[in-house]
């Protein structure tokens, strides 16, 4: 219904509601007098004023704004029976969306809804009204011309009545057979948000319940993830788990105070606190999450100018909010808050899609959370300015959004922490292995082994090693490159690991040296093994393009025996060694005596 003809409505439903509400008292006591007139009266409602006046037994679903009717105050606070008397003047006017809303620093606004009880005894019900942060909030429950109830309440007393039990200020009026009104006068500094819920008492309980449980899991939930990851951070000093537990504790006080558990709960009685609270916090929010982001993100390594921007803005935002502070400048301090959010939201928005277009993984992960946390917050918008059905969970989707956010962002983290893993395993493996043949390295060889070592001597098994080098490879280097010796012994690296067996061990022992250790092999066998390598390397040379080069290499051959340690084996099998290339290279040397004994 369009503003305008909904006034008319209004009248039109006036001159006909009296008589009928008139009547209706007369015939109280007749049962069919009473069902006739209750038809009448809908027939009425629902072709004349149906936005106008509530029935209480078939109250609409979610927040009622737009069965109300509002007046914003010229900047002299009315009374009521002002307030009424613009009423009749058909000064108010009609609420068009679910959740009243009149933004920041605004005057203080009047609220009017209707209600028609067709019973015969008083209904209970239950009065959500507002967010909790308003300022002062009054009450008015007025029948037969005759104001029955009066609350007055807001965030700017101590202990303020009514506090949150629905989420909002809460109230219990009583509504006597026949049209009563309601009034509300609603102000405050900050943003004027009025969600404007008329439930009967007996539902609003369970609803209550339900909405208490939401808010014990939404708390438990996020707290158990802040207590989580500061053990995380703890244990492994990684701050990025640091500053998303702050970043929580942060999200959760938020909530707490916005939903006005904060005030009812944790600084009930210091409403100076309340004052600011949600708005220090709220940039106190914004800045942990840009500072996660930062960290998370590695934006110093990658970006460091966005770093710088990101680093001022906070800068920015917390001091010019002390500023308004200090100057007691309480809008100004609501425009920066809501300012420095919306910028936050976008903000982490953007670097999400900064990293992922820098190819990072984490940044995927991190731009999904901030788009759910933004997806959630612009449903709850959405509904609460009426472009949205307003149903529960449209009207909580931001903390809906609060928990994905949240779980995906753990989930990044632990994304994070794999990768750090794999990549550590990655460089330890990769310091085990010679770059240029593949072939574990000197270190690795000796990791390897000790063990082999250890079990060889305790079980007196024959153990073998057998230590080559090229011969003249300085040589093939200066006739053919060093491009061409790499090519080399590579080609001789395969050659070694294709012949190797299960559980023997090759290194590169270093420029072209080789090693094996063969495990459970007596000396002859390592020996002819050796033998077996020699005549293969020979065979195979090296093909070039133009030539294939004839490479050879010297072997030396040595058995476990009387050694106390692995490296007197591996000494005496470069021993070997020395003696082969004494003996004329591109042969295998092994000890005469184990020879003999052979
Ligand atoms: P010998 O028969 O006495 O072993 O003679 P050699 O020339 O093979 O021995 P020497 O120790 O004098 O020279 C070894 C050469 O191996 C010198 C060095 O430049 C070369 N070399 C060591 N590591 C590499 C490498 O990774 N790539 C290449 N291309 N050459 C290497
Ligand atoms: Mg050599
Ligand atoms: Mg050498």
């Amino acid at each position: 219904m369009q503003p305008a003809s909904a006034i008319q409505s209004i009248h039109a439903f006036r001159l006909v509601a009296a008589p009928v509400t008139g009547l209706w008292s007369l015939g109280r006591h007749s049962g069919w007098w009473r069902k006739l007139l209750w038809a009448v009266l809908l027939a009425v409602a629902s072709g004349l004023a149906q936005a106008q006046t509530l029935q209480l037994t078939n109250l609409p679903q979610g927040s009622l704004g737009e069965h109300a009717r509002m007046l914003v105050e010229d900047g002299r606070q009315l009374t009521l029976e002002e307030a009424r008397a613009q009423l009749r003047e058909g000064r108010f006017r009609q609420g068009d969306r679910p959740v009243l809303n009149y933004g920041i620093g605004s005057r203080p606004v009047w609220v009017h809804l209707e209600v028609f009880n067709p019973g015969t005894t008083a209904l209970a019900f239950r009065l959500v009204a507002g967010t909790a942060w308003i300022d002062q909030i009054d009450v008015f429950v007025v029948h037969n011309n005759q104001v029955s109830s009066h609350w007055q309440t807001g965030d700017e007393n101590p202990y303020p009545y009514g506090l949150t039990p629905g989420v909002g200020f809460t109230f219990d009026p009583q509504f006597a057979p026949g049209r009563s009104e309601l009034y509300l006068r609603v102000q405050t500094n900050d943003v004027l948000v009025l969600p404007l819920e008329l439930t009967p008492a007996t539902k609003a309980v369970a609803n209550e319940r339900f909405v208490h449980y939401g808010y014990g899991f939404l708390y438990g939930f996020l707290f158990a993830l802040f207590a989580y990851n500061s053990m995380l951070f703890a244990g492994l000093r990684e701050r990025s788990y640091l500053y998303y537990s702050l970043y929580l504790a942060i999200l959760v006080l938020l909530n707490m105070a916005y939903t006005g558990h904060g005030n009812a709960w944790l600084w009930s009685g210091q409403p100076w606190i309340q004052q600011y609270v949600i708005l220090v916090l709220m940039v106190l929010f914004g800045s942990s999450g840009l500072i996660f982001a930062s960290r998370f993100l590695a934006l110093g390594e990658h970006a460091p100018r966005v770093l710088r921007t990101v680093r001022q803005s906070i800068w920015l935002g917390l001091g010019l909010m002390g500023l308004c502070i200090a100057t007691g400048y309480r809008e100004g301090a609501a425009l920066l808050a809501f300012s420095f959010l919306s910028l936050f939201t976008l903000g982490m928005a953007g670097l999400g899609i900064l990293t992922v277009r820098h190819g990072r993984v984490a940044g995927r992960y991190f731009l999904a959370a901030a788009l759910c946390g933004m997806v959630g917050t612009i449903t709850t918008t959405l509904a609460a300015w009426g472009w949205l059905p307003f149903t529960p969970v449209s009207y909580h989707a931001v903390e809906v959004g609060i928990v994905v956010e949240a779980t995906l962002l753990a989930l990044a983290l632990t994304h994070q922490m794999r990768q750090y893993q794999l990549a550590s395993l990655r460089a330890t493996q990769l310091a085990g292995i010679d770059p240029l043949t593949g072939l574990h390295n000197r270190r690795a060889f000796l990791e390897r082994t000790g063990p082999i070592w250890s079990t060889a001597v305790r079980n007196e098994r024959p153990l073998t090693v057998i230590m080559l080098d090229i011969d003249h490879f300085k040589r093939v280097n200066d006739q053919y490159g060093h491009e061409t010796g790499d090519h080399a012994l590579v080609a001789i690296a395969r050659q070694l690991a294709l012949a190797c067996r299960d559980g023997d061990i090759l290194a590169r022992w270093g420029g072209e040296e080789f090693m094996l250790l063969l495990p459970e092999t007596s000396l002859e066998q390592a020996r002819s093994f050796a033998e077996r390598l020699r005549q293969s390397i020979e065979a195979q040379g090296l093909p070039t393009e133009h030539e294939t080069i004839v490479l050879t290499a010297s072997f030396g051959v040595a058995e476990r025996r009387q050694h106390s340690h692995l490296e007197d084996l591996l000494n005496e099998a470069d021993v070997q060694l020395y003696k082969a290339k004494q003996g004329g290279r591109n042969r295998v040397s092994c000890e005469e005596t184990a020879l003999n004994r052979s």
